[in-house]
Formats: C-alpha cells, sequence, structure tokens
C-alpha cells in the first residue's frame, strides 16, 4: 500500500502506518505520533488517565483537525 497524501502529490511511497481516524495510508513523513491516554471511571464518574499512554498514529490532515478541537476545548476552560 501507498502513502495516500504523497499519492496526491504524484509520488508513490510506501506506508509504515494507517491514520487511526480516516483510515489513510501514510509513509513515515506524513505521520504524526501522540500519545493516547486511556482512561477508566473511578469513583463518582470521575475520568482517570492510565498511564503509560498508548500510540495514536495521524496523517496530517487529521492532526490539524485534532490540534483545532484541543486548542478550542482549552480556550473554552481558560
Ligand atoms: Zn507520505
Ligand atoms: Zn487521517
Amino acid at each position: 500500500m501507498n502513502c495516500f497524501d504523497c499519492a496526491s502529490l504524484g509520488h508513490p511511497v510506501d506506508a509504515v502506518a494507517v491514520c487511526a481516524d480516516c483510515g489513510a495510508a501514510i509513509c513515515h513523513d506524513h505521520a504524526h505520533v501522540a500519545p493516547h491516554w486511556l482512561s477508566r471511571t473511578a469513583v463518582i464518574n470521575r475520568t482517570v488517565r492510565v498511564e503509560p499512554p498508548a500510540r495514536m498514529i495521524r496523517c496530517g490532515v487529521c492532526q490539524l483537525a485534532d490540534d483545532a478541537v484541543q486548542a478550542i476545548r482549552h480556550g473554552a476552560t481558560a
């Protein structure tokens, strides 16, 4: 399988991962690796992060979209 983003630019490059959000195959250059915390629910419905974090691999498009959501979330709580 080839990288979706590289193929869009006319360069067939072997993919090394699959975006966790959109499912596009991506090469190493186009892969964004971010920590992804699994959570458990503690007493009184409190959500607690479980260490260590798992891994989340996204393509550039989905990483940008997630960054935008995180920025809105942090802006809303500030
Ligand atoms: Zn690529
Ligand atoms: Zn994606």
